[in-house]
């Protein structure tokens, strides 16, 4: 039985008092769903003790945007996955379509931040998904298979569940264009069947036991539609979670 999970990406935004009233206004619209979902947020990094400690025992998750591939030493700016662990953080997103067009890193470069991620306990969520110039070139499957695949090769297939897939195609990214269902049903299960495509048993529990999670422009208006597909097993969310009555919403159609 995969649990439905709702991750909220605030990107780099915030500020102390706005993440304060956030949080506040958050966490009594999400209390209705904390048995029934796994919630997170990923605030910028300087603001993690903060909402850590806003979040306290309600079960809504920490979770951060970014991390290194590396253990410690010469590497500036960059913060460790033990570091997040130590923090308190539950989640670290790996791969997020802006750190890869916008920072340059590869599937190499994501696999082993996701490795990281796993080796201290973390639950990765494996950010995957297609250009515009990549869909209408009709090269989805390959370029979000092509992504999974370096995980795969770094981690091993069994372990791809220690975290969670998240699709979010990067057109729809912040865009306001969100997927159709029909296009995000197809790519979930592509994403099943490509995992699954091995035939043993063992690669088939996998597919099944896989969370992949859907984002890119999720609404209150469109969550009901997207959420609803059997695939989908839950969203992260961009500027959607920003908003304590939008993300409370969202989390309703969950
Ligand atoms: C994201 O940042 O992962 C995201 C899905 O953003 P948005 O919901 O704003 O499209």
């Amino acid at each position: 039985m995969r649990k439905p999970l709702l991750i909220g990406n605030w990107k780099m935004n915030g500020s102390l008092q706005a993440n304060e009233a956030l949080v506040m206004r958050l966490l009594p619209r999400l209390r209705a769903f904390r048995d029934s979902l796994e919630l997170g947020v990923c605030p910028p990094l300087p603001y993690l003790f903060q909402v850590r400690d806003l979040l306290g025992s309600t079960g809504v998750a920490l979770g951060a945007q970014n991390a290194s591939a590396f253990v410690s030493g010469a590497h500036t700016g960059e913060v460790s996955v033990a570091m997040l662990q130590e923090l308190g953080c539950r989640y670290v997103l790996v791969g997020h379509s802006e750190r890869r067009t916008l920072y340059g890193e590869t599937n190499q470069d994501v696999a082993a931040k996701f490795r990281a991620a796993m080796s201290v306990g973390l639950t990765p969520v494996l950010c995957v998904g297609e250009s515009l110039e990549e869909r209408e070139a009709d090269q989805t499957s390959n370029v979000v298979a092509k992504q999974i695949q370096a995980v795969i090769n770094e981690v091993g297939l069994s372990s791809l569940t220690k975290g969670v897939v998240a699709y979010e195609p990067v057109w729809a990214i912040g865009t306001g264009r969100t997927a159709t269902p029909e296009q995000v049903s197809i790519v979930h299960q592509d994403i099943r069947s490509f995992v699954g495509c091995d035939a043993s048993e063992a690669s088939q529990d996998i597919s099944e036991d896989l969370r992949i999670i859907y984002g890119g422009s999720v609404k209150p208006k469109n969550a009901i539609d997207l959420f609803s597909l059997s695939d989908v097993d839950g969203g992260l969310i961009g500027g959607a979670s920003l908003h304590s009555k939008g993300f409370g919403a969202i989390a309703g159609a969950l």
